[in-house]
């Protein structure tokens, strides 16, 4: 059976973005979904070949712009890229979509000149990544408040403190640190954000262990011990830290919603085959139950809608448009849905829903990301509430 997502796709965008798509999707079934089973059976990050070959197919440099070694292309790129990888892993396709959306992305928004040539090529390139230091322990969905602190000293800004939940940290050269500057402003203006060497003095990394989804991402926990950056470090304006940290979760929302739309699209064609090929009472194909058709026409809709609406905002991103509301009610219902009509995808496959070679229960568990990551669903309803209350 033709992929259910390609079918939407090919209507949905251009001639070339669908050849991109193509490539990428070829690239994902080729070289990701073979090695699957085993990467996550021994415990592996993503490998450095993979993340090598992804690299050399330009996928850390989307939409990076030319002049600083990136695609120049947008940011329907990277959610196309987030479909076609993320259709068979979400943590494969996070770490090229975490290197830009939370790492290069924010530079080239925020950075100076000089940050930008410093950092881009090799970010672009895939030879370093730059990690996003916003959660901590103590703070999660209160990110505006930091408890890791930056302190002036002379010239220097001394930081103290422990991020953690940082994707992509095992192959980090920086981290972008968010940290409180000065407690007694107003709420969103009491931080700065500081570009930080991982090998800096004072700065420890370590990988979070136990995690049972996204199993192939990276995901540090790294401590800051009086370590000394100066003002060029800091990226965007002082005080102005949670704006920098704003403006990158919009696209980064974006993304999630491509990988919780290419988990649905996985499923869908999943579920539809094997309502087709299982036969039972009287040996028919379980697909001629209603109850099992409502759980795939609904998969289906959701499909299509959830691209439809991905291509729209997008645009809206590229216009520079793009509301914080609009990028976080996508985020939420691409989400949940997914999350939902997943779960019931593995109930219309049966028992067999529960082996990690059929597919389902990896992206079911990937799903838990979806809806908790770059903003809990259950906090951004405090913020798409906000235009719904006024007046
Ligand atoms: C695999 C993974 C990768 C991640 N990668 C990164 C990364 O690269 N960089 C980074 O900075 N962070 C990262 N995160 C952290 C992620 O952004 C946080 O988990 C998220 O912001 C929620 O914070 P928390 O887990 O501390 O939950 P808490 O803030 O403790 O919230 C717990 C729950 O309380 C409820 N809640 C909290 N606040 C509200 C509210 N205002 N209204 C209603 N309900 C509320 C919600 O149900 C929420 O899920 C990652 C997380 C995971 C799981």
């Amino acid at each position: 059976m033709a992929r259910r997502i390609d079918t939407y796709l090919a209507n949905l965008i251009g001639e070339d973005k669908f050849a991109f798509y193509e490539a990428v999707r070829d690239f994902s079934d080729e070289q990701v979904a073979p090695h699957l089973l085993t990467w996550e059976r021994e415990h592996k990050l993503v490998p450095d070949s993979c993340i090598q070959a992804m690299g050399e197919m330009g996928l850390f440099g989307l939409p990076i712009a030319e002049e600083f070694g990136g695609q120049g292309g947008d940011h329907l790129d990277l959610c196309l890229m987030g479909l076609a990888i993320g259709y068979h892993s979400q943590a494969v396709a996070i770490t090229p979509g975490a290197a830009i959306s939370l790492g290069a992305k924010p530079l080239q928004l925020c950075g100076t000149e000089a940050q930008k040539r410093a950092h881009l090529p090799a970010l672009a390139a895939g030879e370093r990544m730059i990690v996003f230091g916003l959660s901590e322990p103590g703070r999660g969905s209160d990110a505006a408040n930091p408890e890791v602190t930056a302190v002036k000293k002379g010239d220097k800004w001394v930081i103290n403190g422990e991020k953690c939940w940082s994707t992509n940290a095992h192959w980090a050269s920086h981290v972008v640190v968010h940290a409180l500057t000065d407690p007694d402003a107003p709420n969103g203006k009491r931080s700065t954000c500081f570009i930080v060497p991982m090998d800096q003095k004072g700065v420890f990394y370590q990988e979070m262990q136990g995690k049972k989804v996204w199993e192939q991402s990276s995901t540090g926990s790294i401590m800051f011990e009086n370590v000394e950056v100066s003002d060029d470090e800091i990226l965007g304006e002082v005080n102005n830290g949670f704006k920098v940290m704003v403006t990158t979760l919009n696209g980064g929302r974006l993304f999630i919603a491509s990988l919780a739309l290419g988990s649905l699209a996985f499923a869908l064609d999943r579920c539809r085959t094997y309502a087709e090929e299982r036969n039972q009472f009287d040996d028919k194909p379980i697909g001629r139950f209603q109850r099992v058709q409502d759980v795939i026409v609904d998969m289906d809709i959701a499909l299509e809608s959830g691209l439809t609406w991905l291509t729209h905002c997008c645009d809206l991103y590229e216009k520079g448009t793009l509301g914080r509301e609009q990028a976080a009610k996508i985020k939420v219902e691409c989400s949940r849905r997914a999350s939902e009509l997943v779960a019931l995808g593995m109930e219309i496959c049966g028992g067999v829903s529960s082996f990690d070679e059929f597919g389902l229960i990896r992206h079911h568990n990937d799903l838990f990301v979806t809806r908790v990551g770059e903003g809990s669903n259950f906090a951004l309803k405090d913020l798409i509430v906000r235009p719904l209350r006024k007046g």
